[in-house]
């Protein structure tokens, strides 16, 4: 073994598949979490604001949690059950239920759980939608991210994503998503009635499936006219509404369902993963209307549909929903971000960078990847780590939601220095950029 192999990262650059990639952004060794930080094995802490991209909304190992977890596990509680019924499951059921769906309205709502992963929720809706109407295209937008199997890839638009895909990615038509033009400069909303109205290839879709705020995609929120015609071109023409909140969901961007303030767009069908189980543990959901539960039963199946611990940890993380400090402190949160990114822009040469995003699911939209990048790279040497998205020039911020106030100012004085010390190093110092498309 020669000097270099023996670098704590030589067993992954030597054993794991060139396919990773977030750990090369960020090259240690992890080796604790707790709350917001996580610490390397050189000791050196660092603020997270990657948090498992969206699946750590309360934090790395939050003590109310683990702790129930452990104890599930010290009493001798079953692990892996299938879809057996179980206590840890049934406390789920009824705590999403009580403290979720119907202070929401959605009280008639009912689970399926398809498995691990959110692409699996994804998959078990597209295809209880194309079984419910007999149909076989689904709409989905630019930029929308929905997983990374064939059925929810073929609705993600991520052109790395999709060349990988090694067969033709079909019954999905792309129309522009309700912030962004189409190529030749057409309104979202005309494109999706002209689409409705003529039909797909393949006549009246089955279903639209959208994010309301793009997680991968870069932070793209839709505006609330565009999700209301949504609606009421889906009921016009019998598709679903596919609501995918995997990551803008369980309070992310303020309320628990990213669609709360909309009412008007009333969906189907909800896919919930990420922080679902409130500690990281895999798990995801899939909400289904009444009049839509049409499976037959065994008809969709998973081996890992019933992993307990998830249970357990997602029922502990339920309660925060109970609790109104922790429900107003996301709000104070979410301004608080929003506040902090506002004074960043204004320290800024106009047209540098703008703040993207909603609520606590925000981040900073700059005019390039180099810039992004340059910023991301030096967060990290100042022990932030934070994410790139969309083509890569979007920061994104993704602070647990029970982080203090007062941390998120120490992180956002970090950002904001970061931010100004990177854009002046530039070429240019960051002028002549507000001329750049
Ligand atoms: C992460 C994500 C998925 C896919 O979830 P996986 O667990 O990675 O399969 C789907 N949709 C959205 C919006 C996501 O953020």
């Amino acid at each position: 073994m020669t000097e270099t192999e023996r670098t704590p990262l030589a067993v992954f650059e030597r054993h794991e598949s060139n396919v990773r990639s977030y750990c090369r952004d960020f090259p240690v060794v992890f080796e604790r979490a707790a709350g917001h930080h996580l610490w390397d094995t050189s000791g050196r802490r660092y603020v997270d604001l990657l948090c498992g991209a969206g699946s750590l909304n309360y934090g790395h190992n939050p003590p109310a949690i683990v702790q129930r977890v452990t104890a599930y596990l010290a009493a001798g509680g079953p692990v892996q059950s299938l879809d057996l019924h179980t206590t840890a499951k049934a406390d789920f059921l009824e705590r999403l239920s009580a403290l979720v769906l119907e202070p929401r309205g959605l009280g008639d709502f009912v689970v399926q759980f398809p498995g691990p992963a959110g692409t699996l929720a994804v998959e078990a809706a597209l295809k209880l939608a194309r079984k419910v109407t007999g149909r076989t295209e689904v709409i989905a937008f630019t930029g929308g991210f929905h997983g990374a199997s064939l059925g929810a890839l073929a609705a993600t638009t991520s052109p790395l994503l999709r060349g990988a895909a090694g067969v033709p990615l079909t019954d999905v038509t792309i129309l522009p998503y309700g912030d962004a033009a189409g190529p030749s400069g057409t309104d979202p909303v005309a494109a999706l009635e002209a689409a409705l109205g003529q039909g797909t290839r393949t006549g009246p879709p089955a279903a639209i499936l959208l994010e309301t705020v793009q997680g991968e995609g870069g932070l793209h929120t839709a505006p609330r006219p565009w999700l209301a015609r949504i609606r009421e071109l889906a009921d016009a023409t019998g598709a679903l509404v596919i609501v995918d909140d995997i990551q803008a969901g369980c309070g992310r961007t303020g309320t628990f369902f990213s669609f709360e303030e909309t009412p008007e767009l009333r969906p189907d069908l909800v896919c919930l993963s990420k922080s679902l189980s409130g500690m990281g543990l895999p798990m995801a959901a899939l909400l289904i209307s009444p009049e839509t539960d049409r499976w037959a039963p065994g008809e969709h199946n998973g081996t890992f549909r019933g992993h307990n611990l998830a249970f357990v940890a997602g029922s502990a993380a339920l309660d925060h929903w109970s609790d109104p400090h922790f429900t107003a402190h996301a709000a104070e949160l979410a301004t608080a971000i929003r506040t902090s990114l506002a004074s960043i822009i204004d320290a800024l040469p106009a047209g540098v960078a703008e703040a993207v995003g909603k609520g606590a699911m925000s981040g900073l939209r700059f005019t390039d990847t180099e810039t992004a990048t340059g910023v991301r790279q030096a967060l990290f040497r100042a022990g932030v780590v934070a994410e790139t998205s969309g083509l890569g020039h979007v920061l994104k911020l993704l602070p647990p939601l029970t982080m203090s106030l007062t941390d998120w100012k120490e992180v956002a004085d970090i950002l904001g220095d970061t931010v100004l010390t990177t854009v002046a190093a530039e070429p240019l110092g960051g002028r002549g950029r507000s001329n750049r498309p």
